[in-house]
């Protein structure tokens, strides 16, 4: 059956005043920037509660609704037809709709948000149900009914639709701000963008690669899971930055105490990340550090990196255990990506015994006789790339 319109039930919005008007337009931009190549095809009406996606082309209506469904600030859709406030032609239609469906029970559900609207909600329902009884072989059950049918009375229009799909939640990407991701390949990270970009805040991504060290394979696996992450992102393309580290992977090598080795070396991606984002006007660092996961990830070694970020830094899969964060990478289709056997620069270089308890000041004797600060002014000059990455097309950015 064709329906009219989606019907789009807005995510978390508790918020008031011009931070609803401002989700609301964000939302309203991320749709439109999903639906780029249906353009033409809809159209949006939006309404303080609600907003109504018009078909305008019938057969495309499966595949919007299935986009929409990963569009952060959504809590649900449905398919609607859209009708006249007259009960009758409300009441003929209910009528097709079980007639083609042929449901054997179902339950009725009227709402009216125009209150000037002759029939309450109840007598709405006391005058359609009899018309549905009357002309089709249903019967009611209100505890578990096999069709549910919605009736929105609204100021143009009636509203009729028959489920409820659920979507993500969360906010629209963009009113949160923005945020560079550590993207390292592994399963972490990429749920880590994932998880903030629920609430809200755009994202770009920032990878440190260690050629010959590690490969383009390597490279490949990082676009790939920016790819995958798109969908979710709100804007047509993403941003990863990737970050030629070995000058600084060499300088490391001569750490006195290679114990120390992860921990300085982390506390230098810190740095860079500091300036990558500041550069990109992102407000945050995020990361998919887990406590305890492994030795660089206990309180103390996180202290000791943390000392150096000059921003906050998000890690929303700080509690995660493995096990959960493996299962929304699967639902994310990432999983299969992170676990491809490509070494990251880390797994090269880790030492026998990485320190599980670092000290902040033993850490900075270890660093004092590096020449970091010269070799990271080298790298942020030289040694960055910017891919924009937009589904299979991806350029180098000028
Ligand atoms: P992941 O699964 O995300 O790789 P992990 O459990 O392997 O995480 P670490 O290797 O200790 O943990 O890395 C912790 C975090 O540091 C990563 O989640 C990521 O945010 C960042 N990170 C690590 N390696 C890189 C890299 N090569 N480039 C960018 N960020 C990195
Ligand atoms: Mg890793």
């Amino acid at each position: 059956m064709n329906f009219d319109v989606i019907l789009v039930r807005y995510g978390e919005l508790t918020i008031k005043g011009k931070n609803r008007s401002d989700f609301i337009n964000v939302l309203v931009k991320n749709i439109k920037n999903k639906l780029e190549k249906y353009q033409g095809f809809y159209q949006i009406d939006k309404q303080f509660d609600r907003l109504f996606i018009e078909i305008l082309e019938p057969s495309y209506a499966e595949e919007i609704l299935a986009l929409m469904q990963k569009i952060y600030g959504i809590s649900s859709l449905s398919f609607a037809k859209k009708l006249a406030k007259d009960l009758d032609v409300i009441g003929a239609m209910a009528v097709e709709i079980v007639k083609y469906y042929q449901p054997k029970t179902f339950k009725l559900e009227a709402r009216r948000s125009d209150k000037s609207f002759p029939k309450n909600s109840t007598e709405i329902k006391q005058y359609l149900a009899p018309i549905i009884l009357k002309n089709t072989e249903v019967k009611v059950d209100v505890h578990n009914p096999e069709m549910q049918i919605d009736i929105e009375v609204r100021r143009d229009f009636t509203y009729l639709f028959i489920k409820r799909i659920k979507a993500l939640g969360g906010l629209p990407v963009g009113v949160s701000g923005k945020g560079m991701v550590m993207l390292s390949g592994g399963i972490d990270s990429p749920v880590a963008a994932y998880l903030m970009m629920k609430r809200g805040m755009a994202v770009e991504y920032l990878h440190f690669a260690t050629p010959p060290h590690t490969g383009p394979e390597a490279l490949e696996k990082v676009k790939t899971l920016v790819q995958k992450l798109l969908p979710y992102a709100g804007t047509k393309t993403q941003r990863l930055h990737v970050v030629n580290f070995s000058m600084l992977q060499h300088e490391l090598m001569h750490i006195p105490d290679s114990t120390y080795r992860i921990t300085i070396m982390r506390r230098m991606f810190y740095r860079i990340a500091n300036i990558v984002a500041r550069n990109n006007k992102s407000q945050a660092i995020i990361t998919g550090e887990s406590l305890g996961q492994v030795a660089s990830q206990t309180i103390e070694s996180i202290n000791v990196i943390n000392a150096v970020a000059e921003m906050a830094v998000l890690r929303p899969v700080l509690c995660y255990d493995k096990n959960e964060i493996i299962s929304i990478s699967e639902q994310i289709d990432t999983y299969t990506t992170s676990i491809l056997p490509f070494e990251d620069c880390c797994s090269l270089f880790v030492p026998k015994n990485p320190v599980t308890k670092p000290r902040l000041h033993s850490a900075e004797i270890q660093e004092k006789n590096l020449l970091w600060e010269d070799i990271i002014n080298v790298i942020i000059e030289k040694h960055i790339v910017t891919y924009v990455i937009k589904g299979d097309e991806i350029h180098e950015e000028n």
